[in-house]
């Protein structure tokens, strides 16, 4: 058996707490055509190229994990669209997606670049994406990513549905910038025909701006929006932290990823890999294992399969988050981990 042929049963990935991953989310690069204020300081200082995975051995990881019968892998960074031959990787990939080993291929990514990338996603069997997009406002969003340009993001969302994508917003709820905008924001989506997502601030990573006085309990952005809107909850369960209602006045659904104010860790099914080949079982621990030195010591497949193994097997129960607290409760920024 070779790690290219995902059809030979490994067994099921079972961690410690008998939930199975299925669900890998693999951080491409660190680095960002952007610098969203709570993701990145505004000078970052970014990896050394030899310390990033190399297109082959971001293959060889996920194309274990897909043998081990993970059906999900989203691709994320940092932007994953910066990474040279990142369409390369994803053709490759998509190779699981034809097999019928993995039932969706998708990314996480800030938009810029879609009218670029949309025609070959699809083509490479990418059916749905994430876009983050905070604001509509074309100042504020130059503020919030610190220079980006808001006509390149909604063009790409075009590019991306004509091309057949389905598109799913996310939006990082903010208290002093975006708070009053969410429901014009949400409209806009449900609008378009797109789900949209709303996460509150997370403390991972040191950025310049202050969190606690930007933190935004989704609680009391539901309570406002029931004031004017019927939210009926949908059963819709992602084993993420998200939660699901359909907006009856927009006919679009509305997802609320509340990591702080509420524990979702029973039901997790997913495991994070940065770019530098660290596997994280939990976005909030700093429990990891170094997957980039298994394979660079010239590890055989086994080998490979069996750290990861190791790994889950050692997922943490929960996560630890406190967004009061003065330091992050994670020292890694978001770009590292894969939001
Ligand atoms: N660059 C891509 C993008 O922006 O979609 C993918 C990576 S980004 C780190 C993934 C997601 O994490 C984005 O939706 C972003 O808004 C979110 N994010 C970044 N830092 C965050 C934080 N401190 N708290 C909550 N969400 C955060
Ligand atoms: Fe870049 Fe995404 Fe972080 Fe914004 S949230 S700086 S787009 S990685």
């Amino acid at each position: 058996m070779t790690l290219t042929d995902p059809g030979s049963p490994q067994g099921a990935l079972v961690d410690g707490f008998g939930r199975t991953v299925t669900y890998l989310r693999l951080s491409v690069t660190d680095r960002c055509d952007l610098r969203c204020v709570y993701c990145m300081a505004e000078h970052m200082t970014f990896l050394p190229k030899a310390e990033v995975l190399t297109l082959e051995e971001l293959d060889r990881i996920a194309s274990a994990f897909v043998t081990l019968g993970v059906r999900k892998l989203r691709l994320t960074g940092g932007e994953p669209l910066v990474r040279k031959g990142v369409m390369g990787l994803i053709e490759g990939l998509s190779r699981h997606l034809a097999s019928g080993a993995l039932s969706e291929l998708t990314l996480t990514t800030n938009g810029a670049r879609l009218v670029e990338f949309a025609d070959r996603l699809a083509a490479a069997g990418v059916k749905r994406i994430n876009v983050s997009l905070d604001t509509l406002k074309p100042e504020l969003f130059r503020t919030l990513t610190r220079g980006g340009n808001l006509t390149k993001v909604l063009d790409g969302i075009s590019a991306a549905q004509a091309a057949g994508l389905s598109v799913k917003i996310n939006a990082v709820a903010l208290k002093q910038d975006n708070a009053e905008e969410l429901p014009g924001l949400i409209a806009w989506a449900h609008g378009k025909g797109c789900d949209i997502t709303l996460i509150e601030t997370m403390p991972l990573g040191e950025v310049e701006a202050d969190r606690t006085d930007q933190f935004l309990s989704l609680k009391d952005v539901r309570r406002e929006l029931e004031s004017f809107w019927s939210l009926e909850d949908i059963g819709l369960n992602t084993g993420g932290p998200a939660r699901y209602v359909r907006v009856a006045e927009t006919g679009g659904r509305l997802g609320f990823i509340t990591p702080l104010s509420h524990n979702f860790c029973e039901a997790c099914n997913r495991v994070r890999l940065t770019c530098t080949g660290t596997l994280h079982t939990c976005l909030g621990q700093e429990d990891s294992a170094d997957l980039r030195a298994v394979l660079r010591g010239g590890a055989s497949d086994a080998d490979l399969i069996e750290a990861i193994r190791n790994a889950v097997d050692a997922k943490p129960k929960g996560h630890d988050f406190d967004v009061a607290r003065a330091q992050p409760a994670v020292a890694r920024h978001m770009s590292t981990t894969g939001g």
